[in-house]
């Protein structure tokens, strides 16, 4: 058996020491002799599989006891729509950065919903950087402001924590939850699909302070109310059992890494080496301001456009794969989350000068 590096936006490559143990644990899960895959979420075996995995969330991220940390389906974008349905209370305005795709797509799914007002736009930039702090116009009577940490395609990243102007802070961290140290407490809420940095698809977390809760839109879904998700455990309907445990699974190898501060340092190296590869070369490029850039998704060019299909053809006979950049904007990129080993960064940097050589 080989596994090859896996650059994939999501779902994305999982750690390798992750899929050795579900398969380990597949048939006999604790000499219950049976699979997680068949227990009812009710049983003793399977609520301590999930309360394990939310004790986990709440170490690596130190979250405060006053936040619900809640396991939901719908994924990041079913949350666009819960978000205003929960946490818009008695207000009309909600506030919205918008950075890229995935915060357009956040707004238009909350205009269902509500006023949506965007404190800040980088569309007229390409979406190649982010709008300094100081030219927001964040409304103070807006429910909350939502901004996506990381996006994913557009491969722009905060890099600190954006003051909220009073308002609740919500983030959109599906693509770099547990890529680096957090202060929840600056949060009203944050959300997140697994399938990027966590776990396979299937299952959204969402940590969300308690005092934002239960002033749910009349004729919200109940699956989607926090409040009466929170009173159950997350288990008002048979949640994504299996999904959940993997995930749990991947909180216990991140501890074992060394937690968050020790896989940020790891981050940084990876996506530092790949960057001033990139930089120094004049065949290759990166068009997002440098200081802005995201740790997880590096999307790159080359020179030569022509060459595209030849470099994605090579790069996978060197077991380099999923390096096609989103179909909205073409060109290459490498998603290095914190499953993808500095062996593959290392590898994908040595092919990108052996194809410079040959082609350049
Ligand atoms: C992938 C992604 C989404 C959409 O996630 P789904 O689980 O497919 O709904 C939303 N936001 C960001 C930043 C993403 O990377």
């Amino acid at each position: 058996m080989s596994r090859i590096h896996n650059f994939s936006a999501g779902p994305s490559a999982l750690p390798t020491s992750v899929l050795e143990r579900a398969r380990d644990e597949l048939l006999d899960w604790g000499g219950t002799g049976m699979s997680v895959m068949e227990m009812s979420h009710r049983s003793k075996a399977y609520v301590g599989i999930a309360e394990q995995a939310e004790a986990n969330l709440r170490e690596l991220l130190a979250i405060p006891a006053n936040y619900k940390v809640l396991f939901l389906q719908g994924g990041a974008t079913g949350q666009f729509a819960a978000i205003p349905m929960n946490l818009l209370r008695s207000k009309t305005t909600v506030c919205y950065v918008n950075t890229g795709i995935w915060s357009k797509k956040a707004i238009g799914e909350a205009k269902r919903y509500a006023t949506v007002k965007v404190a800040a736009s980088a569309e007229a930039e390409s979406f190649s950087t982010i709008p300094a702090r100081g030219e927001w116009a964040v409304d103070p009577d807006a429910a909350y402001l939502h901004y996506t940490s990381n996006e994913t395609i557009g491969g722009v990243e905060f890099q600190e924590i954006p003051d909220a102007g009073g308002l609740p802070l919500v983030a959109d961290m599906s693509s770099n939850i547990l890529s680096r140290s957090l202060d929840v407490s600056r949060f009203g809420l944050i959300y997140a699909g697994a399938q990027k940095n966590m776990g396979p698809a299937g299952i959204t977390v969402v940590i969300v302070r308690d005092d934002l809760l239960g002033q749910t839109l009349p004729g919200t879904p109940s699956i989607f109310d926090y409040q009466q998700q929170a009173e159950n455990g997350s288990m008002l309907n048979t949640p994504p059992t299996y999904s959940w445990y993997l995930l749990g699974l991947v909180l216990e190898w991140l501890k074992d890494q060394g937690g968050l501060a020790a896989i940020e340092a790891v981050n940084i190296r990876k996506s530092g080496k790949l960057y001033a590869a990139i930089d120094q070369s004049p065949f290759y490029s990166n068009p997002v301001d440098p200081a802005h850039r995201s740790r997880m998704n590096v999307p790159f060019r080359i020179a030569n456009d022509d060459l595209e299909k030849t470099f994605l053809a090579e790069a996978k006979n060197a077991g380099l794969v999923n390096l096609e950049g989103h179909r909205s904007v073409g060109g290459f990129r490498a998603s290095i989350y914190n499953a993808m080993p500095e062996a593959g960064v290392d590898a994908l940097i040595a092919f990108m000068a052996e194809f410079e050589r040959k082609h350049g």
